[in-house]
């Protein structure tokens, strides 16, 4: 490595800090972009400072987006009673996508984990504390991961919401047994929570 420029180590070590990038792919990409015209390789620096400058968090339900407040949040004919509480906004593309919810989002940010060090002081709780205080909320849906962290973190936000607004009812995303499976292939904690969330029929 000694016999490689400055510039061409920097970038090398830049590359190999981006996650499953090892010092082998790095050096690799690093000649690739060598070899490319500049206007070819500039394209992924531009990348990197469009999605760096125009990026941000909705000031409402902390979704990324490019404008203040997100389309979700501005979308007349969407909700704004019913919230549903994710973790990450790729969770909330993942409800998007199913085209069948029609309330809004409030996005954490992350989930309570006391073994990484995530506090609730990290999470995006306090505004939604603010949020449910304006008074326009009348249902909260939690959509976090049916995992420990997740149910921890939904279990936490729901005390909250109960100690200071009663009104506010707390649902959560029915769990159960995948559309098309079958019941001798799930696991335990499916089955579980598919006799627990069970429906009248
Ligand atoms: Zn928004």
């Amino acid at each position: 490595m000694s016999s490689y420029t400055q510039s061409i180590q920097n970038l090398m070590s830049e590359l190999a800090r981006l996650p499953g990038i090892g010092m082998r792919s790095a050096e690799r990409i690093a000649f690739h972009l060598l070899k490319q015209p500049p206007d070819e390789a500039m394209k992924l620096a531009e990348a990197i400072r469009d999605v760096k400058t125009r990026i941000r968090h909705c000031s409402a339900c902390y979704n990324l987006t490019e404008q203040d407040p997100c389309s979700i949040c501005a979308d007349p004919s969407r909700d704004q009673g019913v919230v549903c509480i994710v973790e990450q906004p790729k969770d909330l593309l993942a409800l998007e996508a199913t085209g069948l919810y029609r309330g809004v989002y409030h996005v954490l940010l992350g989930r309570i984990s006391p073994l990484e060090g995530v506090e609730p002081g990290d999470l995006t709780i306090d505004p939604l504390m603010r949020r449910l205080a304006s008074g326009a909320v009348r249902e909260i849906i939690m959509g976090t991961n049916p995992n420990m962290e997740g149910d921890g973190t939904a279990l936490f936000v729901q005390s909250l919401i109960g100690g200071r607004f009663p009104g506010v009812q707390i649902t959560r995303l029915a769990r159960g047994l995948p559309s098309g499976s079958n019941i001798e292939y799930a696991n335990k904690n499916i089955l579980a929570d598919a006799i627990s969330g069970r429906q009248r029929m």
